[in-house]
């Protein structure tokens, strides 16, 4: 008899002739995530379990975070000894009250007792040691399961996992990070779907310091956690900037800077593999967030750039932040390079046509090739 944490996986299932890619992706990931517990995992008859782990809960909030997972619940591995199982369901369902149901589940035919009898029995043993408790088929508080696979197990509480898809499973993408709030939830909605990530960060010094610096590696590591690992490239931003600032119109300052990091992130993307691009922007949240503005960005690149939050408000931005734990870093007080050179009165309907022309006074090519040349990589462990 052990205790082990059965896992439920949800639309990996769809995956058709696909699935045993995506469900080795998800067992890897499983597997490097309980590793630290001492687990082993292993995938049988449609679900994976966790056993030999050192702490219950601590393996429990280590699997529901793993993208892909639906949803877990400890559980207890037995012999198919009716006896046994029926005295195990008892000393599980000692310390609940209310209204239960037993759900009997029988894969092994050759079982001698039917999913029907099986529940019924173990029912009444329940009912018969514990007071407290009443049937209820229909509405129940708690459902125990009693499942006969290759062993028995059983188990009473389920908890919902963050679901998505395995990572590693969605391709490639570059996210650009800011020290903001934004773009770790921005990441993180997309590695949710499968996709792994590097970083793109730009700095400014000696505008923005190190501290800005460590800040965005400390939300590169809580991002890294669930791919096990994150590139993130520093872009030094200073001589763009000073020339935008310098030879461009003031109020569209902030709009130029942005076309320069997409040029720029689209480069490192491309020597990293990516296919996307990757920005925490929400439509109408700033000058150079509205329809006008995000045209005059995208311009500038040919690869899809993914804004997962666009439609968010800042406030359901911050509840996610908060859940993956981005959010009390994020609001640390330091420079982002943005915030250095942040026009008055930004333009808020640039004309795409306008660009070619406030923007000629610079060497784009030079200044991009500069800072991809500049550009330093760190490799943040999970
Ligand atoms: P955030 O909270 O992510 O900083 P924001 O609301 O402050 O977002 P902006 O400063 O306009 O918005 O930036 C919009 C997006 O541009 C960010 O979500 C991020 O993807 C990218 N970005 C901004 N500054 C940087 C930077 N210094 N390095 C990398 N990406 C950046
Ligand atoms: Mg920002």
């Amino acid at each position: 008899m052990q205790d082990v944490l059965l896992v439920r996986y949800g639309e990996v299932f769809l995956k058709g002739a696909n699935r045993p890619h995506f469900l080795k992706a998800l067992t890897d990931n499983i597997k490097r995530v309980v590793k630290p517990l001492g687990g082993k995992v292993w995938l049988s008859d449609s679900r994976i379990y966790v056993s030999e782990f050192s702490d219950m809960q601590a393996c429990v909030d280590r699997v529901s975070k793993v993208f892909g997972v639906y949803s877990v619940s400890p559980a207890v591995e037995m012999e198919k000894d009716f006896e046994v199982i029926a005295a195990e369901c008892v000393k599980m369902m000692q310390p609940y009250s209310g209204t239960f149901k037993v759900q009997g589940k029988r894969s092994d035919k050759k079982f001698p007792m039917n999913s029907m009898e099986i529940a019924c029995e173990i029912g009444g043993r329940v009912l018969e040691a514990n007071p407290n408790l009443k049937v209820d088929v229909h509405k129940p508080q708690h459902r125990l399961m009693v499942e006969i696979r290759d062993n028995a197990y059983i188990c009473v509480e389920e908890i919902r996992a963050v679901g998505g898809m395995p990572m590693g499973t969605g391709g490639k993408a570059a996210l650009l990070l800011s020290g903001g709030i934004d773009s770790p939830v921005a990441g993180y909605q997309l590695m949710k779907r499968g996709v792994r990530l590097c970083a793109i960060h730009f700095q400014s010094p000696p505008y923005t310091g190190e501290l800005a610096k460590d800040k965005v590696l400390q939300l590169a590591k809580k991002l890294a956690w669930y791919a096990g690992g994150m590139r993130v490239y520093l872009v030094p931003f200073t001589k763009c900037q000073l020339e935008i600032h310098e030879k461009c119109p003031e109020e569209l300052g902030t709009l130029i800077t942005r076309r320069f990091m997409m040029r720029i992130a689209e480069r490192i993307a491309r020597q990293y593999g990516a296919l996307a691009l990757i920005t925490g922007e929400s439509l109408g949240q700033v000058a150079s967030q509205t329809m006008e503005a995000l045209t005059c960005t995208d311009a500038v690149v040919t690869m899809p750039v993914f804004r997962p939050l666009i439609g968010l408000d800042k406030t359901e931005i911050m509840d996610i932040a908060e859940k993956i734990d981005t959010y009390e870093t994020s609001i640390l007080p330091y420079e982002d390079c943005c915030t250095v050179f942040t026009p008055r009165h930004p333009v808020t309907k640039p004309k795409l046509e306008t660009m070619p022309k406030v923007e000629e006074k610079l060497d784009i090519e030079a200044l991009v090739n500069e800072a991809v040349e500049g550009t330093e990589m760190v490799l943040i462990n999970g």
